[in-house]
């Protein structure tokens, strides 16, 4: 699936410097601001998507082409329908309210599969691809604009602060010093800054809309 970044008119977006803000998306912290706040995945999430787990365990417990299999069944597909619903109401809420708290939203595009690769299974169930959607929507409504960079700008081992790149990261280091100017860069906040100072750079030399997709395939 490709979402192609609409082109807005300049004019249209209400561009104050100050409300521009880069984004990077986690497994624990859904977003990581570049202004430093967070946003927790919601925990009903957690509780829903295990209600899940439970109900198709059950499901394949019960004997082939039995009653209690096709309660088992509905069942299944109830908890699933719940899971979907009760997310996508928290990404649109979400959407509100980051619009509403920024007039440019960045972003690195979304390389699913390599997230995949990374954390494993679970990237389905956060449905970041879903989200990226439905904040688009929201924005092109508020004349807000959504601005992604490019997937392979090292946007983590980039020091925010001097703009040394490393050579290496580890998957697991949450904090690193920086051997050039010495500050100490919590992993997502100094990518969520990076992201930030990339799409604001986009944004002033005016070539945002590089029909860059917001997800990659
Ligand atoms: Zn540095």
């Amino acid at each position: 699936m490709v979402v192609v970044v609409d082109s807005v008119k300049e004019s249209e977006t209400k561009f104050e410097t100050s409300r521009i803000a880069g984004f990077d998306f986690g497994l624990k912290t859904f977003l990581t601001c570049s202004d430093g706040s967070k946003i927790e995945s919601p925990q009903f999430l957690k509780q829903s998507l295990n209600a899940i787990k439970k109900a198709s365990r059950n499901h394949s417990k019960k004997r082939k082409g039995s009653a209690n299999r096709e309660r088992a069944r509905l069942n299944l597909v109830r908890k699933h329908e719940d899971v979907v619903n009760r997310r996508s109401d928290w990404f649109w809420k979400l959407a509100h309210e980051l619009t509403n708290r920024f007039d440019v939203l960045c972003f690195e595009t979304l390389n699913l599969k390599g997230m995949q690769r990374l954390w494993g299974r679970k990237i389905s169930d956060l449905a970041f691809g879903e989200f990226v959607q439905i904040l688009e929507w929201v924005a092109t409504k508020k004349d807000k604009q959504v601005i992604f960079i490019d997937q392979w700008y090292p946007s983590s081992k980039t020091c925010s602060r001097c703009g040394h790149v490393l050579k290496e990261l580890d998957l697991n280091t949450r904090e690193w010093r920086c051997p050039s100017c010495q500050s100490v860069n919590g992993r997502d906040e100094n990518a969520a800054k990076n992201i930030c100072a990339v799409g604001a750079s986009t944004e002033s030399v005016g070539d945002v809309r590089q029909a860059t997709p917001a997800i990659a395939v």
